[in-house]
């Protein structure tokens, strides 16, 4: 049975394309005991119900919920609405993505962001982000975005080295909580994580998510390619990852906090996909992502066709992570070969790049329209412009004739396109605002 959750808390039954508010008090009970983070993280759906006659008139199925925590496609789609009956004069930056840090103490095997962090150091002149001016570039943000109705910017810090070693973390991730009331989200190995900012991470983050260069002690160091003799294994990530369980429940943050890890599918992990998901539903923590990265440069895809048996593996996998103690696991769709294609994926471009709009990088104070490496490289036709904090400079930067222009010849001018999927979404959404009459009969609401 498909049950749809109301804003007052209220749970309908949806069958044959209608909503009913159910009698069912068990029904009832079970959604509202979810905790904050699972409502986000079990979605099933997005669907658009016209409210005079509760009947359904969109619904889309793949909601990516992991990728938009702590925020969800909900969030996204009535942002679009308000945008659309013009109670905001254009979209929020609702996700900053922010590389504030160039250097790293791996040296992965197919490390995507030597190029560009080379690039950086030398054309840009940026290897860290002073913290000053950090702070009131966060701030400026979150005003941007509160004036056009976001009240918390999700604020993923991720990027061109290895985030931990940025020395002012712990201080970043507070000041984006408290005083910007951004939602943090950290992606990075662990490795050189601190207790300072460890105990910053638990007390504010939403979303820890630690990559895995290999999920066994071997494929690890081959794939981290770490050059120290003090070197961090697969078992160091998987202790660290106890561990901020551990003080997640010392600060009382389990409903709010989702802790994973992030692996990319490699010959060597063969056989240890399981074994990985058991252990961390073990130590508690919520979340494993198995993806596929490209083809390292030189290299025959046709030599890595996925096994049977992991194809048997991950498939088991996808259907019973919930016995392995996960509340969330994301296996690719395909399970054709272990690595995508360099070839361009001929997908159907938009007709607007949203991307651009609610979910620029900041790559050290520079404003980018995207994490692409081509658009990174390309200051003329793709940076908006370098951010000091000043108030307002936002309402100029975002719009000034500049940011037209760049935003104008994209997507046509991409050649791939790392937000497809969130451009398509937008796109599918706002599509089908248009031919709502009155956007005030029609509400989003996400399905269970
Ligand atoms: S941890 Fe990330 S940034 Fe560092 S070398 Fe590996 S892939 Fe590159
Ligand atoms: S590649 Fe182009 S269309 Fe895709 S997010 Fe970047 S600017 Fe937008």
């Amino acid at each position: 049975m498909q049950l749809v959750l109301g804003d007052e808390n209220e749970v309908y039954e949806l069958a044959s394309l209608k909503i009913k508010e159910t009698e069912n008090k068990y029904i009832k009970k079970g959604i509202n005991d979810l905790s904050e983070k699972e409502k986000k993280i079990k979605a099933k759906s997005l669907v658009l119900v016209y409210k005079k006659t509760n009947r359904v008139i969109l619904e889309l199925n793949m909601i990516q919920n992991q990728h938009y925590y702590p925020l969800s496609i909900l969030d996204y789609a009535r942002i679009m609405k308000k945008y659309m009956k013009k109670e905001i004069p254009s979209l929020p930056i609702m996700s900053l993505d922010s590389h504030d840090y160039n250097f790293c103490d791996f040296n992965c095997k197919d490390c995507l962001a030597i190029d560009t962090r080379q690039w950086a150091q030398k054309n840009l002149g940026y290897t860290t982000y002073d913290i000053e001016t950090y702070e009131k570039t966060l701030k400026e943000i979150s005003r941007y975005s509160q004036k056009r109705g976001l009240d918390s910017v999700r604020f993923e810090m991720s990027g061109e080295g290895n985030p931990d070693m940025y020395p002012h973390r712990a201080r970043i991730i507070e000041y984006a909580a408290t005083k910007c009331n951004m939602k943090c989200v950290y992606v990075s190995s662990g490795s050189m994580l601190d207790e300072k900012t460890i105990d910053a991470l638990c007390k504010y983050a939403y979303y820890i998510r630690i990559s895995l260069p290999g999920i066994n002690n071997e494929s690890y160091s081959l794939y981290s390619n770490q050059v120290s003799d003090n070197k961090f294994t697969y078992d160091d990530a998987m202790n660290l990852i106890e561990k901020l369980v551990k003080k997640r429940k010392e600060y009382n943050r389990e409903d709010k906090l989702m802790i994973g890890a992030r692996a990319c599918m490699r010959p060597e992990n063969e056989g240890y996909y399981i074994k990985t998901a058991k252990k961390l539903g073990e130590i508690g923590a919520d979340s494993f992502q198995i993806v596929k990265i490209l083809i390292p440069l030189g290299d025959k895809i046709e030599k890595y066709r996925i096994p049977q048996e992991t194809v048997d593996e991950l498939t088991h996998l996808h259907k019973n992570y919930e016995d392995y103690g996960l509340m969330h696991i994301q296996t690719p769709h395909k399970l054709d070969y272990m690595y995508y294609h360099r070839e361009l994926e001929d997908l159907t471009k938009p007709s607007q790049c949203y991307s651009s709009l609610v979910s620029p990088i900041l790559y050290g104070p520079n404003l980018v329209i995207c994490t692409h490496w081509e658009k990174i490289k390309d200051i003329n036709n793709s940076h908006y412009g370098k951010m000091r904090g000043n108030i307002n400079e936002l309402e100029d930067i975002m719009h000034n004739e500049h940011a037209n222009y760049i935003r104008n010849i994209v997507p046509k001018n991409c050649s791939s396109c790392c937000s497809i999927f969130d451009n398509q979404v937008l796109e599918m959404i706002k599509a089908q605002l248009v031919l709502v009459d009155d956007l005030d009969d029609v509400e989003f609401y996400l399905t269970y």
